[in-house]
């Protein structure tokens, strides 16, 4: 910032009078001459830190509604533009420990403009709240921004395609990279193509630990395959995934929920 030198000293002056018991004495002339000096040059710019800064939940904020307004209009996939009824973009605290990654909107969430808000989306929300979180505590964001089309009427959903994901994955980087979460959780294999850009069955990659980035990330299971799949063995599969994701998070875990789904 720009300073003239004499508010400088000024400052400086008042400082040491504050925790001196000299008063400090300045000359008239030596005023005049600090009057006249000229501003500070502005300080270079520090170089990039390998260790990003902590940032304030406003900044976050402010930066998140920043690529909100990118997403909102984008055009890259043209399709998808032409289909959907708005962008999906994320919700959730700006400043969350624990960020969950879907795969991409479906017609609810087309028609609603937040993610998770169908039949999956309240079984996440259930989750949640068995976490001992409220959804407003987490950030939910899917890998793609639109829903993916369907042929007209359809109230079905498909996958995203591999391109639609490159494409759109940068968005989700940005989120995270702004909300800088102390955990993720990738929901489904999709999510993990998107985030890790490998695919595997998810009985073999879910309820271990990845590394997104340095972000320690659980994969676990879609709700939507816990819809398809009522059986309690399948609910605590996720909920030890869970329970894995609030030990990381050193959050205290009551025997009543350890003991959930056995
Ligand atoms: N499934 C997802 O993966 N994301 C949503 O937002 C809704 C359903």
């Amino acid at each position: 910032m720009h300073q003239p030198a004499l508010e400088l000293i000024i400052a400086a002056l008042e400082k040491i009078r504050e925790s001196s018991d000299h008063a400090p004495r300045a000359s008239k002339s030596a005023l005049a001459q600090l009057q006249s000096a000229p501003v500070l040059a502005p300080l270079p710019e520090a170089p990039a830190s390998p260790c990003r800064r902590r940032l304030q939940q406003r900044e976050k904020a402010a930066m998140l509604a920043a690529v909100q307004e990118r997403v909102r209009a984008c055009t890259k996939c043209a399709h998808l533009v032409c289909s959907r009824t708005q962008t999906v973009f994320g919700v959730g605290n700006p400043d969350a420990e624990v960020m969950f990654i879907g795969e991409a909107p479906g017609l609810d969430e087309d028609k609603q403009g937040e993610p998770f808000v169908g039949r999956a989306g309240q079984l996440l929300t259930r989750i949640i709240k068995a976490m001992n979180f409220a959804r407003e505590d987490v950030y939910t964001a899917n890998i793609l921004k639109c829903r993916p089309d369907m042929p007209s009427g359809s109230s079905g959903n498909r996958a995203p395609t591999a391109t639609e994901m490159q494409t759109c994955r940068p968005y989700l980087v940005e989120q995270i990279e702004i909300i800088q979460p102390k955990v993720l959780v990738a929901l489904g294999a999709v999510a993990v193509e998107g985030l890790l850009g490998m695919r595997a069955a998810m009985r073999e990659l879910r309820g271990r630990w990845h590394d997104y980035n340095h972000v320690p990330l659980m994969i676990t299971y879609h709700p939507a395959y816990l819809l398809r799949n009522q059986a309690p063995s399948e609910k605590r599969k996720v909920w030890e995934d869970m329970l894995q994701v609030l030990e990381r998070l050193e959050r205290p875990i009551t025997e009543r929920q350890r003991n959930y789904f056995l």
